[in-house]
């Protein structure tokens, strides 16, 4: 049986009294790339979120590799929903690289020749090396896309969870970002990623999680992604449903 590196038992998470998760488990299977999927709305940063510890579960449980998120913080890498007013202020992209780097350095520790190494190689990775000195604010969204994976990677996460990374990018960039991830879990990592473009899931992914609020399905593509369930998802008005 494939151990799972996150598990999600009853989330229930409000806004202001508003629900936004309701009653969702899930689990993510070891070594593989899961999507989660799910309208507009359905909670899906939500849940990264309240996961991470970033936003309050008013319920729920959340285990990382069995353990509580705080003790496996420096082992989860994440990567949240780009928006462009964020990256306003005055970085480069090196250094935000460099950021990845500090969770697993000792306290007051500076990042020395060895952290600008890892930085500096997580930047080939995602062929962004030629931008070192660059600002992020200066970039495409599909090449800060790119930095804000090398700064994942800088971290050496056993997990790496993103939200909508493909979201608005480039051909290239996309090209670049599922390559390295794919490696990454070649290499044992494991990767869930928020997706929204329904065409490229039998492509990139091996296991997915539909939610709209709480859980509709979860498993394997192959038996997962199908027209009930998609209509289970999106409703029934959904446009351009598989056969
Ligand atoms: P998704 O990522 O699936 O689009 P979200 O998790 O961002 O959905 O949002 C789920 C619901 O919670 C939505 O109705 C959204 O408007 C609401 N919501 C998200 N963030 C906040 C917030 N900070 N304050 C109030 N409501 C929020
Ligand atoms: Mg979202």
């Amino acid at each position: 049986m494939t151990r799972d590196v996150l598990s999600i038992e009853n989330l229930h998470v409000s806004y202001r009294g508003v629900k936004a998760v309701n009653n969702l488990s899930f689990e993510v299977p070891a070594g593989q790339m899961t999507c989660i999927i799910g309208p507009n709305g359905s909670g899906k940063s939500t849940t990264l979120k309240a996961t991470l510890g970033l936003v309050e579960a008013s319920h729920g449980k959340v285990r990382f590799f069995d353990q509580h998120v705080d003790a496996m913080r420096k082992r989860i890498g994440y990567v949240p929903q780009r928006s462009t007013t964020d990256w306003d202020f005055p970085i480069n992209v090196f250094d935000t690289v460099l950021l990845g780097t500090y969770p697993n350095l000792k306290l007051f520790q500076r990042p020395g020749q060895l952290e600008r190494e890892i930085a500096r190689r997580a930047l080939m990775r995602v062929h962004m090396e030629e931008f070192a000195d660059r600002q992020i604010s200066d970039l495409s969204g599909g090449q800060q896309q790119r930095v804000f994976i090398a700064r994942a990677l800088a971290q050496r996460a056993d997990i790496l969870m993103l939200d909508e990374p493909l979201m608005g990018i480039d051909a290239t960039s996309e090209a670049n970002i599922i390559e390295v991830l794919t490696e990454l879990c070649d290499s044992g990592c494991t990767v869930v990623m928020v997706h929204h473009d329904l065409s490229t899931i039998e492509q990139y992914f091996d296991h997915m999680i539909m939610v709209n609020q709480h859980l509709i399905a979860q498993g394997p593509v192959s038996e997962t992604l199908t027209a009930t369930n998609l209509t289970a998802t999106f409703g029934a008005n959904l446009l351009g449903l598989p056969e």
